[in-house]
C-alpha cells in the first residue's frame, strides 16, 4: 500500500490547485481522477467550452446587427461544423495544458475511481489501495434529473450534448432557468433554432434580484425565444417526430412540442460511490458535503472543495476552496473565504453580474444600506454601441460610504463588475471610487453616476 501526505480525489479545478499547492508545500502528494480525460469539468464541459462558444455567437450577433452600425454583412449565420471544430481545438489545448501539468511527474496521478475503506485509506477502482494524512474531496458535480413527471422515460439533452452540436437543431424545450440554462438557450437561439424555455420560479435567474432577471427576460423575448416562467410541469413524452411538454402557468394548460428536449434543471455533488460513511464524513441537508470555514468536513482530517461542497459551483471559488484545503491541511497562515467578496457572472447577452452583498440579503439582515443605480440606455459608450439594455446599481454603508456590492445587467458587465473587485477587497468608500479616473467615453465611466448619487446622500 503507498502513502502520501495529501491525496486528492478528482483533479479538477479544486484538486488540481489543492495538489498543486500541497506540492509546493513540499507535500508528497497523489491526485486520483476516473475520468477518461483528464482536466476536471471547466476546462471540458463548463466554462470553457461554454464561453467559446457564446462569444462566437455574440460575434455572430453583432454580425447580424449590422446594419445597426451602417454596416453591409449579408447573410451573417452559424456554421456550426466550423464553431465546434473551433470550439474544439481551443479546448484540446487547455486540456492538454492541463494534462502536462498533472502528468508532470510532480505527483503521482491514478486513473480510476476511489472509495473509502477507512478514514485514511481508499480503494481504487483497478485494485490499489492508497493511504494518506490529508485528504480532499474534490469530485465535483453530476447533472440531476429532478422527478418531473416523464421526463425518466423521454430521452434528453444534456449541457455536454449541446456544447457538442455540429449542426443546428430544429427546435429545442429548455427545462430549466438556472445560469446554463439561459447561457445556452441564447446560444441555440442564435444559431437559428426555435428555443422554448421553461421555468418553474417566477422569473428565470431567480438568485438573482427581480429587476436583473426582468432585464434578461426582456433581452430574450425581444431576440426571439419563447420564454413561460410561474409553471408547472403536468407530464412530458415522446414520439419519433420529438417532444412534447405539457404544463401549467397560471389556470392555463399549455402545449409546446420541439425536435428536442434540454433539461438545465441543475446539478447535485458527485458523492454516490465514495462510501463516505466509511470515513465520517457527512452531508449537508442540500447532499453536499458539510464543511466548516477551513474546507474540513466532518473527519478534520479530511477536506473538501469545489461543487462537491459549494455553496455556489463557480470555478475561482472552487479554486480558492482547494488551495484554502491545502494550506490549512499542513498549518500554513490561510484565511477562510470571505463570502462579503463573492463574484458570480452570468454570460447571456446582455450579461448580469454581482459583487459582495446584494440589497435581499441586507434587507434580510435587517441591515442598513445606500442604493442608487443608473441605466446604459442614457450612457454615451453604451449608446454609441447600441447596447441599451440594463443598468449598473452599487451598494454602500450609510454614514461611511463604504461600498458593500454592485449589481451590473448589461454591456460587459462581466468585465465591468471586476472596477469593484479590488476596492471591495481593499474595504474602499465611495469617495474612494470617485477620487479615482475614469476615462471618457467607456462603459466603466457609469459608474461614477450611481457612486455620485450615493456620495450626494451621505
Ligand atoms: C455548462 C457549464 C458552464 C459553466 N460555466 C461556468 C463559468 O462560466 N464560470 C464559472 O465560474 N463556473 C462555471 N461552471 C461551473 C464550473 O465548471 C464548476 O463549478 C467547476 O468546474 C467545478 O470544479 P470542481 O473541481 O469542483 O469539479 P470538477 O472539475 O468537476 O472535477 C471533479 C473531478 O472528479 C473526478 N471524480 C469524480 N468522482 C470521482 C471518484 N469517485 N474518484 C475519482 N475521481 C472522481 C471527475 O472525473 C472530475 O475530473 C459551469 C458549469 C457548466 C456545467
Amino acid at each position: 500500500m503507498t502513502s502520501y501526505d495529501f491525496l486528492v480525489i478528482g483533479g479538477g479545478s479544486a484538486g488540481f490547485n489543492a495538489a498543486r499547492v500541497a506540492r509546493s508545500l513540499g507535500k508528497r502528494v497523489a491526485i486520483v481522477d476516473g475520468a477518461k480525460k483528464l482536466g476536471g469539468l471547466c476546462i471540458l464541459q463548463g466554462c470553457m467550452p461554454s464561453k467559446t462558444l457564446l462569444w462566437m455567437t455574440d460575434v455572430l450577433h453583432l454580425a447580424q446587427k449590422g446594419k445597426t452600425f451602417g454596416l453591409k454583412i449579408p447573410h451573417a449565420s452559424a456554421d456550426l461544423r466550423a464553431m465546434h471544430a473551433r470550439k474544439r481545438r481551443i479546448i484540446a489545448e487547455f486540456a492538454d495544458y492541463r494534462e502536462q501539468a498533472m502528468l508532470s511527474g510532480k505527483y503521482d496521478v491514478y486513473r480510476a475511481h476511489a472509495r473509502f475503506i477507512d478514514a485514511h485509506t481508499v480503494a481504487l477502482s483497478d485494485g490499489k489501495t492508497l493511504r494518506a494524512k490529508k485528504i480532499l474531496i474534490a469530485t465535483g458535480s453530476k447533472i440531476s434529473s429532478p422527478p418531473v413527471p416523464g421526463l425518466a422515460e423521454t430521452p434528453f439533452w444534456t449541457s455536454d450534448d449541446i456544447l457538442d452540436l455540429d449542426h443546428v437543431p430544429k427546435s429545442v424545450i429548455v427545462l430549466g432557468g438556472g445560469i446554463v440554462a439561459c447561457e445556452l438557450a441564447q446560444f441555440l437561439n442564435r444559431i437559428g433554432t426555435r428555443v422554448t424555455l421553461i421555468q418553474r420560479s417566477p422569473n428565470i435567474l431567480r438568485d438573482h434580484s427581480p429587476a436583473a432577471s426582468a432585464v434578461i427576460q426582456q433581452a430574450f423575448r425581444d431576440e426571439g425565444i419563447e420564454l413561460h416562467t410561474d409553471t408547472q410541469i403536468e407530464k412530458i413524452f415522446s414520439a419519433k417526430s420529438g417532444v412534447t411538454v405539457h404544463f401549467r402557468s397560471g389556470k392555463k394548460l399549455i402545449s409546446r412540442r420541439a425536435q428536442h428536449l434540454f433539461n438545465a434543471l441543475g446539478r447535485s455533488p458527485n458523492t454516490a460511490g465514495l462510501a463516505l460513511e466509511n470515513a465520517g464524513v457527512r452531508l449537508a441537508p442540500d447532499g453536499r458535503i458539510r464543511i466548516n470555514r477551513h474546507q474540513q468536513t466532518t473527519a478534520p482530517h479530511i477536506y473538501a472543495g469545489g461543487d462537491v461542497c459549494g455553496p455556489f459551483d463557480i470555478v475561482h471559488l472552487a479554486v480558492a476552496q482547494g488551495e484554502l484545503a491545502a494550506r490549512h491541511a499542513f498549518g500554513r497562515p490561510c484565511k477562510p473565504i470571505d463570502d462579503k467578496l463573492l463574484v458570480n457572472v452570468v454570460f447571456t447577452d446582455p450579461p448580469l453580474a454581482t459583487i459582495g452583498q446584494t440589497e435581499a440579503q441586507l434587507t434580510a439582515e435587517k441591515k442598513p444600506f445606500l442604493v442608487a443605480s443608473y441605466p446604459f440606455n442614457d450612457h454615451g459608450k453604451s449608446i454609441l454601441m447600441d447596447a441599451l439594455y440594463g443598468y449598473v446599481k452599487v451598494i454602500a454603508a450609510p454614514k461611511t460610504g463604504r461600498i458593500l456590492g454592485a449589481e451590473i445587467v448589461g454591456p460587459q458587465a462581466g468585465e465591468l463588475i471586476h472596477c469593484f473587485s479590488g476596492p471591495l477587497a481593499m474595504k474602499a468608500t465611495v469617495h474612494d471610487l470617485l477620487a479615482a479616473p475614469w476615462y471618457h467615453p467607456t462603459l466603466a465611466e457609469i459608474l461614477t453616476y450611481p457612486l455620485e448619487e450615493i456620495a450626494d446622500q451621505l
